[in-house]
């Protein structure tokens, strides 16, 4: 982009973003918040969020156990300290230490000693996958149990094992990190994100970091739109943070919720409940012009934290965006979704998609052509390139066509780029270019 034309917002124009200095940025944070065992209440989420809080202003909620959440209560809080499992051998052939993995998440406290036929009935494996250990949840705190790799499983030797788990289940909170960057308007765009997934890198360090680089530099930026960003426990976290805002949550014009950020494949949008909500356009428009193949799927009430936004009392702009889809891959919910699995590379171009999408909903506007009779005369004012072949000239010289046809005062710049199939950001680019030359007059602001 030349500096005459850069007026807009774009994230994307930080030297960094650029670079792509972004991807190992967003890497080493997941990597450094990934050993660290969360679950939907206890200190791993206090942990992880004091993390985040060394790079941006967060403000962390308790909401007490007992506490009536719409149809939910929040439960007890559960903390863990040491797991594992000792064999006859003396040797500790499962370690909490070596990963959070091992212990079944919410699992109530033991100390016994027992037969290996009896410790069977409390171990999780993935057969299928017999050298990855499972992420298993419990959240009713009535079972213990823990979870390795199947073919260790297999060899382990008969005799008396001493199992411990050192977890803990009492009054306490369910915690979730909320930061707010006040734009020109009271309009919201929601980031959210779930904080409540032991070690598994994908899902969701990958989320977490990704939202908290897009924060930092957001804070930087003028915007339209005010911008909220959530950190939450998966389903309790959004419902918590819905009970606490029910009057104020309608200001939310479009949401994001976001997992699943690093992995390669992809990527996948699955639209909002109301199905053509300018966040579903401008998702689908971003991904269609990023990828080949964009998995854009239609909306059903299951799945990420977009199932309370779009439940139907509050019914939100709220999409959903991963790369690879959830549930899809092998890596999973198991050890396998570690730091291997995800890369930089996709990280940054996660970002960018997402950033992307800011900018169509920042830079939306429409505009009414101060020339509608024929064509105005664009190689007199310089507006027709002429370098033979280029295909960024093309392009532009096509958008310019586009914009000075469609703007007639009922098509937006979204509009535009989805009817011309060129991408957003060059539609608004010579959209601004024109209307300096007086071709365009800025139209009234969207109403969404
Ligand atoms: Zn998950």
């Amino acid at each position: 982009m030349t500096s005459q034309t850069v007026s807009g917002f774009d994230l994307l124009a930080a030297d960094d973003v650029a670079n792509a200095a972004v991807g190992d940025e967003i890497y080493s944070l997941a990597a450094e918040i990934f050993p660290i065992c969360r679950s939907i209440t206890g200190n791993g989420v206090r942990q992880t969020l004091d993390i985040l809080r060394q790079h941006i202003d967060l403000e962390v909620h308790e909401v007490p156990t007992g506490t009536k959440v719409f149809d939910w209560t929040i439960p007890r809080e559960w903390n863990i300290r040491e797991a594992y499992i000792r064999a006859p051998s003396g040797e500790r052939v499962v370690d909490f230490q070596r990963s959070s993995l091992h212990v079944l998440n919410y699992s109530k406290p033991v100390r016994a000693r027992m037969p290996l036929q009896e410790l069977k009935e409390h171990i999780y494996t993935l057969p299928e996958q017999p050298d990855a250990v499972p992420y298993r949840t419990a959240y009713g705190g009535d079972r213990w149990g823990f979870c390795m790799a199947h073919n260790q499983f297999l060899a382990l030797e008969d005799g008396t094992y001493e199992v411990a788990i050192e977890s803990s289940l009492e009054e306490g909170s369910l915690t979730y990190g909320e930061a707010f960057l006040r734009g020109a308007t009271e309009d919201e765009v929601l980031l959210t994100t779930h904080i409540c997934h032991p070690s598994l890198a994908n899902d969701n360090c990958s989320g977490l970091a990704l939202l908290t680089a897009l924060i930092k530099r957001l804070a930087k930026q003028k915007t339209r739109y005010s911008y909220r960003f959530l950190f939450g426990p998966g389903s309790l976290g959004a419902i918590s943070w819905l009970s606490r805002n029910r009057a104020t949550a309608s200001r939310v014009k479009h949401g994001i919720v976001l997992s699943c950020v690093g992995d390669g494949g992809g990527p996948t949008y699955k639209k909002s409940r109301i199905g053509d909500a300018f966040i579903d356009r401008a998702f689908t428009h971003v991904l269609k012009h990023a990828s080949r193949k964009p998995n854009i799927l239609d909306f059903i009430p299951y799945g990420y934290d977009e199932r309370q936004f779009c439940s139907p009392g509050f019914n939100l702009p709220v999409g959903l965006f991963q790369r690879s889809q959830f549930g899809t891959f092998p890596e999973y919910h198991c050890s396998d979704d570690n730091l291997d699995f995800i890369k930089p590379e996709h990280l940054a171009s996660s970002f960018e998609m997402v950033a992307s999408v800011l900018s169509v909903i920042e830079n939306e506007k429409r505009y009414v052509s101060n020339n509608p009779f024929c064509e105005p005369q664009l190689g007199r004012r310089g507006l027709y390139g002429s370098v033979g072949g280029e295909k960024s000239v093309a392009d532009r010289n096509m958008a310019r066509l586009w914009v000075m046809n469609l703007c007639d005062g009922s098509h937006s710049l979204l509009d535009i780029a989805e009817r011309s199939g060129i991408p957003f950001s060059i539609i608004a680019d010579v959209a601004r270019e024109l209307a300096e030359h007086d071709l365009l007059s800025e139209g009234s602001e969207m109403s969404r």
